[in-house]
């Protein structure tokens, strides 16, 4: 089985159809989306609606949680309540719906699947050091897991000690738990403004980390279009 894992999509159509494009000339057998298909970004109903196309297996993050009142926004910061304030305004009642009943984690063939942490997927904490990991890690069953949250493509390995590699092939060694966060399709954070997704090949138990050109510059003069805070569409220029 290939699967395709894509994270943290923020209603930016254009990333999203450049990877589904991309991924398009490979042998895809299932798409999987670890959650925050909306917020920040200027099309999240069709965000939707491309991640349903697709059959893919969701996951809840917290920006599809706040848009659909099932998380509080009282620690967003101020551009993200607006976005999600405006996301919400955007959304039929089916939309959010589907948002709503998200489930928090799932347990697939061989490996798991949430936005923020298996110890607590509802808090949507972090994994970025080797102790947020080993958290995580003691809540495996399988020996892989895929997360997102961060919007930064990273992987954590069990070793003697957890170490963490910026590489972009993982090889899954099943004696050994690895937490692979596949980075954003819709708003990198890594200094590279490239959409960035993952395929995972059960096969040959490798981990790809992959990365796709869009037309930013189309994002942002839609963003600045539709009344969204300007900085949300500058910061995809840099990838911050
Ligand atoms: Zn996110």
């Amino acid at each position: 089985m290939r699967y395709a894992i894509l994270s943290d999509i923020h209603g930016n159509l254009d990333a999203l159809k450049a990877v589904l494009s991309a991924l398009s000339s490979e042998k895809i057998d299932a798409y999987v989306c670890l959650g925050d298909i909306v917020g920040y970004g200027p099309q999240p109903a069709e965000c939707v609606h491309e991640i349903q196309k697709y059959g893919c297996i969701v996951v809840a993050g917290n920006h599809d949680f706040a848009v659909s009142e099932k998380l509080n926004i009282g620690n967003f910061n101020v551009l993200a309540k607006e976005a999600v304030l405006w996301t919400r305004a955007k959304l039929s009642a089916e939309d959010i719906e589907f948002l709503a009943n998200l489930p928090l984690e799932e347990r697939l063939e061989g490996f798991h699947v949430v936005h923020g942490t298996l110890y607590a997927p509802e808090l949507f904490d972090y994994v970025q050091t080797s102790y947020d990991a080993s958290l995580s890690m003691a809540r495996m069953e399988a020996p892989l897991c895929f997360v997102g949250h961060s919007h930064v493509p990273v992987t954590f390995v069990q070793g003697q000690v957890i170490s963490y590699s910026l590489g972009q092939v993982v090889q899954i060694n099943p004696r050994n738990k690895v937490i692979v966060n596949v980075g954003s399709v819709g708003q990198p954070r890594d200094k590279d403004p490239r959409a960035c997704y993952a395929v995972y090949d059960t096969e040959s138990q490798t981990v790809l980390i992959q990365r796709t050109h869009y037309d930013i510059e189309s994002v942002i003069a839609k963003i600045r279009e539709a009344g969204l805070p300007v900085p949300l569409g500058e910061r995809l220029r840099v990838g911050r």
